[in-house]
């Protein structure tokens, strides 16, 4: 008797085959130039390094570091730098690519870049850290700088490792050069608005989400997924920017969820004792599976990449996913998504506040003058009004889902430029 074992095609994970598959969807729209589109498919320039840090116990460990240099037609490469058990040069050359796209969506002069170190920064004393920071840039620093490449934080790396690169950065130059790293402290010429930017920025596109949706935001519901920097903030500033009501958050042990609302500055403060939202009281116990199913208003992916896949896109309920994390739905997802009506604000819009505030921090660096956060607030809501609304109009004239849109948008930006520069 033969069985009949249903065929199940995997869909294809890896972050780079999805950059690169996203930008040939966008690409036959545009009709490219297949050579813009071909030099347009990879990274310029990748360093591999191997950094060999002393441990605290006398021992020596080998730790893998990569910087990725995606395209810099429009201007320096800028993105931050990741330290994570899971990088993989191709995630690195994914995030390297997106934010190529992200600088250009939001029209600030800037290309595209990526780093990462292979590591576990939970398990690393503060010493150990900061070694394997600064070895970092005595690694990278002869490809980055002011005028060619700018990093910042990623998931895991922090404004305190940003003061250690920028401090081991200025030893080797002989001088001050603040200016090569962006989410640096205050006291070392960072920005005001920098550290809530990226989901300030994030808030003010659900803000523009909900008025071309005629939908009210007071009052709305908020699921959570990710609780670092960019979930925390936009957790405390959800309710003051939109009136939102956050019912769930989660982190990379488990979730909390509360119908009637949880506070969020009590949640942070839970975290930053137990090093996790789990056990949390006045709150069950969540999956991080079945809070990006919850049946919420605005669903916040936060964390990491492909969290909504072909698997669970079928049982999203919420009416707006806003993508503070770097490519968290694949392409099938995306496709199931806009079929069922889901207002999805594509990740290299939606967490564009981030880069956009590095970029105001070049700026003041530029010019050893510092801007109000008023200041700061303003021209980050303007530019991202501004990007939210060209990708909205671009998808709908299209007839495309927004991700499709923004790509659109930030493509035809960077081909230009290419081509204006005669590269292609
Ligand atoms: N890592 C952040 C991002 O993915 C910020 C990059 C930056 O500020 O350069 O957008």
């Amino acid at each position: 008797m033969v069985t009949l074992v249903p065929v199940h095609r995997q869909e294809d994970l890896n972050p780079f085959d999805i950059a690169q598959s996203q930008l040939d969807e966008a690409a036959a729209i545009l009709q490219l130039e297949p050579a813009v589109h071909a030099y347009l498919r990879e990274p310029v320039r990748e360093l591999h390094v191997t950094l060999s840090i002393r441990m605290d116990d006398g021992s020596s460990r080998i730790f893998k570091g990569f910087r990725v240099q995606y395209n810099d037609s429009r201007g320096p490469t800028k993105g931050g730098i990741r330290f994570h058990p899971e990088e993989t040069i191709d995630t690195v050359k994914a995030l390297a690519a997106w934010m190529t796209w992200k600088c250009a969506v939001v029209d600030i002069p800037l290309g595209g870049g990526k780093g990462g170190v292979i590591c576990n920064p939970k398990e690393l004393s503060t010493n150990e850290l900061e070694r394997l920071s600064r070895a970092y840039i005595r690694q990278v620093g002869r490809i980055i700088g002011p005028e060619m490449d700018i990093p910042a934080p990623d998931v895991y790396t922090t404004p305190q490792i940003m003061a250690w690169m920028a401090d081991e950065y200025s030893i080797i130059k002989g001088q001050n050069q603040f200016g090569v790293i962006t989410g640096k402290p205050l006291p070392l010429g960072g920005s005001k608005g920098r550290e809530d930017a990226t989901a300030r920025g994030g808030l003010y596109c659900v803000r523009e989400a909900a008025k071309v949706l005629d939908f009210d935001t007071q009052g709305a519901t908020m699921a959570i997924q990710g609780f670092g920097n960019a979930g925390q903030f936009a957790a405390l500033l959800g309710p003051e920017l939109l009136g939102t009501v956050t019912v769930a958050v989660s982190d990379s042990q488990g979730g909390i969820y509360n119908p009637d609302g949880l506070n969020a500055a009590d949640v942070i403060a839970y975290k930053k004792q137990h090093g996790t939202v789990v056990g949390y009281p006045n709150a069950q116990p969540i999956s991080n599976a079945d809070l990006l199913e919850l049946k919420v208003d605005i669903l916040v992916p936060s964390a990491l990449e492909n969290v909504i896949t072909s698997e669970n896109a079928h049982c999203i309920k919420a009416k707006i996913v806003a993508e503070l994390a770097n490519g968290p739905t694949t392409p099938e997802a995306d496709k199931i998504l806009y079929e069922n009506g889901v207002y999805v604000i594509p990740d290299f819009l939606c967490n564009a506040g981030g880069v956009t505030v590095s970029y105001f921090e070049m700026v003041q660096n530029a010019y050893g003058r510092y801007w109000s956060e008023k200041t700061v607030h303003e021209r980050l809501n303007e530019k991202i009004t501004n990007a939210f609304h060209a990708v909205h109009d671009r998808a709908r004239n299209l007839q495309v889902h927004n991700r499709l849109g923004a790509y659109c948008v930030a493509v035809s930006r960077v081909a230009e430029a290419v081509q204006l520069r005669g590269w292609v």
